[in-house]
């Protein structure tokens, strides 16, 4: 058997080696330490934000944001369907209920007239909406200047999961910047990682000040403890910092990589009826972290079921888009105002391999497979 090709895997080198060994040889082991403050800051200068509090994951940057905004029991919670399990189930943490709306078929963002039909029934019935909390979908920041337009209008402060678009822009202006706050994510399988961590980006000091505080377990400033409000165990440790640093510095680079392969399907699959890339046109400021494909098994005579299975047989990795949330077991019976389209992109999506670190062999291997495929089938 060849040896297994997977989607996203982590692009970690020498250069991560190098700091973090000379994190660890600087005696800053425990939790935190110089990296992390150099991290957050190095972050903050990057997106272009005021502050940067450095976590243990994603979703525990998206948990004590909506702390942050005062998110709690009672509240509504309007976030995408097309998405992560971690955005919904962060909303649930603070025991808000989430509310999905339904994205548009290009982009798998949340679609803008959808979220204010959803607004104008929320606040009809007289219920308390909390937060907005739109997706960058697989890299692709979405039109902040529409949803904040309509967030404003409402008065409903954005929390943005950016765990996706590390790096991508919308109108020149960074992802991770828009909004009350932003999470990032730096798991092992996003465009940059620490193994496992994440991210709060804010201009807002009291926001990033109070995350601060309730991620290092919500401890009063004295000797012996105190404690007046639940806390959590959230900080990212010195040792991941220093790797997430170095993976900074590659970032562009990384990005790169990704838009490369993204190019390489673009050419193969140019010619091939029924075959879209995902929100392809228009993907100058994307960050490309995942390319997926968008089948029309009418015109193209086969379904992406038997693309995964031809590639699986190479010990190739494929899945679906997001199985959207408002399918999932889990949030059965959930609200949110859905229309098909991410249905449709769950049924029609397949993304393929795009990490970084794919070596050229690798790309030759899912290349060939690729053709192949198409051959056999046209
Ligand atoms: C990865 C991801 C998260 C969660 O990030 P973790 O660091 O894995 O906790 C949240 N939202 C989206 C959209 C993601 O893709």
């Amino acid at each position: 058997m060849s040896e297994r090709i997977y989607m996203s895997s982590p692009d970690v080198g020498d250069l991560e080696e190098q700091y973090m060994v000379a994190a660890i040889r600087s005696g800053w082991i425990a939790p935190l330490g110089p990296d992390v403050n150099a991290f957050e800051a190095e972050m903050a200068e990057r997106i272009g934000v005021e502050h940067a509090v450095a976590l243990s994951s994603g979703t525990a940057a998206l948990h004590l944001g909506l702390l942050g905004l005062g998110v709690g029991p009672g509240d509504v919670v309007v976030t995408s369907t097309m998405t992560f399990a971690a955005t919904a189930n962060a909303i649930v943490y603070t025991r808000a209920e989430p509310y999905f709306i339904d994205c548009e078929l290009e982009t798998g963002n949340m679609d803008p007239t959808l979220l204010r039909e959803a607004l104008e029934r929320l606040m009809r019935d007289g219920e308390k909406v909390a937060a907005i909390v739109p997706v960058d979908l697989l890299g692709k920041a979405i039109n902040y200047t529409e949803i904040c337009t309509i967030a404003d209008e409402y008065r409903i402060p954005v929390l943005a999961d950016a765990a996706e678009s590390l790096g991508a822009a919308h109108r020149t202006r960074a992802a991770g910047s828009f909004g009350r706050a932003s999470a990032v994510s730096f798991n092992g399988n996003k465009i940059m990682t620490t193994s496992g961590g994440g991210m709060l980006l804010t201009d807002d000091v009291e926001l990033a000040a109070n995350t601060r505080y309730l991620a290092t377990q919500a401890r009063q400033p004295v000797a012996h403890y105190e404690h007046i409000d639940i806390g959590y165990n959230y900080r990212l440790s010195n040792l991941l910092a220093a790797l997430g640093r170095a993976q900074l510095t590659r970032l562009d680079d990384m990005i790169g990589r990704r838009r490369a392969m993204r190019e390489r399907y673009r050419e193969l699959f140019a010619a091939v009826d029924g075959v879209e890339i995902f929100g392809g046109v228009d993907d100058e400021e994307d960050n490309c972290w995942l390319t997926s494909i968008v089948v029309d098994s009418v015109a193209a005579g086969w379904h992406p079921e038997d693309l995964t299975a031809a590639l699986l047989a190479d010990n190739i990795e494929s899945r679906p888009l997001w199985k959207p949330m408002h399918l999932q077991p889990v949030f059965s019976g959930a609200r949110g105002l859905v229309n098909g389209n991410a249905n449709r992109l769950f049924e029609r999506g397949l993304t393929l391999p795009s990490g970084s670190a794919l070596s050229e062999s690798d790309i030759d291997r899912v290349l060939s497979n690729l053709s192949e495929f198409i051959g056999w089938r046209s």
